[in-house]
């Protein structure tokens, strides 16, 4: 089925695709030509208007169906129940680090100078907790999606995104070739791959102690992302 495709950040509908896996990293995470075709869509698709590639878009979607709002999250940054939102960003967001950094109340936690299996910040503390693709270059990802949900208020929110390969189930890539992504050039051992998240990775979310998750489709299976409350 084929949706028209909206920016959810900027409400533009124009986009411009761009491959971006390379061979050696498609190899190495066997991927069929399917699943190389939908995660370039998910890096690689970008919105022409703001920048927005699918899968931040698809963690704009997480956060406004989160707080309940109809605004695009360029407007919803603009409000009032916005600003006074305290937000944990851990790691870059992509292009819409920019749009956070504009709420008051944002705080921006750099992985791995500052790790997200103990972060240096104190219970019940943040409305909102994001990540983008981090997740995967975790060593406990269970353990660090605890720690996000320790340091989030009751009734507060966790929206992320991980590349995820849909037709298979999560397999560690301990004892494994290193594997990086970001860049086929670099490969600093801090953006090692340690997990190659799958069907089951709502598992992980569940097993830190989240009651319940939402997993967000822009595009399926491209575009998606998970919001969980505390
Ligand atoms: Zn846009």
């Amino acid at each position: 089925m084929k949706i028209m495709l909206v920016c959810s950040v900027c409400g533009s509908q124009s986009f411009i695709d761009k491959a971006v896996l390379w061979d050696e990293l498609s190899t190495q995470w066997q991927l069929s030509p399917e699943e190389r075709r939908y995660i370039d869509r998910q890096q690689g698709t970008a919105c022409i208007a703001c920048g927005a590639n699918l899968r931040s878009i698809a963690l704009a979607d997480a956060i406004r169906s989160a707080f309940g709002t109809p605004l695009l999250l360029n407007e919803f940054v603009a409000t009032v129940e916005a600003k006074n939102l305290s937000v944990l960003e851990i790691n870059e967001a992509g292009l819409l680090s920019p749009t956070f950094r504009t709420l008051p109340k944002h705080t921006l936690a750099m992985y791995p100078a500052i790790d997200i299996h103990a972060l240096p910040y104190s219970s019940n503390q943040f409305d909102l907790v994001i990540h983008s693709d981090t997740l995967e270059h975790v060593a406990q990802p269970v353990a660090a999606l605890a720690e996000c949900r320790r340091v989030t208020r009751p009734g507060g929110w966790l929206c992320f995104t991980i590349p995820t390969v849909v037709g298979r189930l999560t397999r560690s890539r301990d004892g494994l070739k290193k594997s990086f992504h970001g860049d086929a050039n670099v490969s600093s051992d801090d953006w090692i791959v340690h997990t190659e998240f799958g069907a089951d990775m709502w598992c992980a979310v569940l097993r830190a102690g989240y009651s319940a998750c939402t997993i967000h489709s822009v595009e399926f299976p491209a575009a998606l992302a998970i919001s969980a409350q505390k």
